[in-house]
């Protein structure tokens, strides 16, 4: 490696699981290993994760063409509740539902965060029993999906739109996927995660599911008050210049400033984070040629990224809000397996129990 690229501190080592450690079921699925809810992706086998992005795949049409729809889910009932803002992902689960058939609802609540957890858990036991099958929620703090998740009736799933910094697992698969059409072969890959490492949960949920999908090199690129703690991350390298994460990389994902997570004194100078940090087609040339860039958005433009590259040729921004819909379709269509027909029967005529 030459002086020029490398890394500020070498890869930290991952914990290794005890030698008589017995494997603990995986919490997100079903006894008999199909999908109940989707919180994280940093357990989830990785042909799981590799069939969800088969099925999502098979669900992208290409610009201006018509959306796949069906009538999978017809009968069933998803909530969006959404205690965060949000535009890209709300709007996304809930085309993504309707294009399977679902009835959905969406519902914005504002609660005070010292009662959250109860009076959140309130409005899930009265969804319940208004037949919502499908949870689908963000939270601006940690643990409310999990909660959620461990609340609810056996036959309800619970899907993370987005959990704190912490997790954000369909942005991670919808993430994968973008990749894996341009560049599938994860293991040769760099890939590059540049700026607010540290507050974000995109980064986190792509480091997740990049990692079980074998890639080669991941990067992270931040300001010092960005890293995240050396505990996280494991295995992924860490550069403090921008030029030296960005070499030669195949994949340069660039992160929004999560200042909603930071105090006033910590938020930066957008002129001098742009001088250090911002993505130029300049600095997008010490990339390889055919690097992708990619922003899970909203963009700061002229912060993190300038609009040139953003909307530049090797941007795959847009390709990313159109995988968005299709990874949710799949994602709802997995934990829903079954449920849709079983509804079916409860429609006017048949029969009126649910089991
Ligand atoms: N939309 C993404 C999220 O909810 C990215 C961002 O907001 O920076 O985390």
């Amino acid at each position: 490696m030459s002086a020029d690229t490398r890394p500020d501190t070498q890869p930290q080592p991952e914990a290794q699981p005890r030698p008589d450690a017995q494997p603990r079921p995986e919490p997100q699925l079903r006894p008999d290993g199909t999908l109940r809810h989707l919180l994280t992706l940093e357990s989830l086998p990785r042909d799981l994760i590799e069939r969800l992005l088969d099925r999502a795949e098979s669900l992208v049409r290409p610009a201006g063409a018509p959306p796949p729809t069906s009538t999978e889910l017809e009968g069933v009932t998803v909530a969006n509740l959404f205690t965060e803002p949000s535009t890209r992902t709300r709007v996304s689960f809930e085309l993504a539902a309707k294009r399977l058939g679902a009835q959905v609802v969406n519902l914005e609540v504002q609660l005070s965060s010292r009662v959250k957890g109860e009076s959140m858990l309130d409005t899930i036991y009265t969804l319940e029993a208004l037949y919502v099958d499908v949870f689908v929620i963000r939270d601006a703090e940690a643990g409310v999906p999990g909660l959620v998740a461990e609340s609810v009736h056996p036959h309800v799933s619970v899907l993370s739109a987005g959990e704190a910094h912490l997790a954000h697992p369909t942005q991670g698969l919808l993430d994968a996927l973008t990749v894996r059409q341009r560049k599938p072969h994860f293991g040769s890959l760099a890939i590059a995660m540049v700026g607010d490492v540290r507050h974000s949960r995109v980064a986190r949920s792509a480091y997740h599911v990049f990692r079980a999908l074998g890639a080669g090199e991941i990067r992270i690129v931040a300001p010092p008050a960005y890293m995240p703690e050396a505990a996280e991350f494991g295995g992924c390298t860490r550069h403090t210049t921008l030029a030296k994460g960005l070499k030669d990389a195949d994949v340069v994902m660039m992160l929004r400033i999560q200042k909603e997570r930071m105090s006033q004194a910590s938020l930066p100078d957008a002129d001098r984070y742009f001088a250090k940090y911002g993505l130029t087609p300049e600095r997008l040339a010490l990339a390889k040629p055919d690097a992708i860039v990619m922003h899970p958005q909203p963009m700061n433009r002229g912060i993190e990224i300038a609009s040139d590259v953003a909307d530049g040729p090797q941007s795959v921004i847009r390709d990313q809000v159109r995988n968005g819909v299709a990874v949710r379709m799949a994602v709802l269509s997995a934990v829903c397996a079954g449920r849709g027909s079983r509804a079916a029967v409860d429609r006017p005529g048949g029969g009126l129990t649910r089991s």
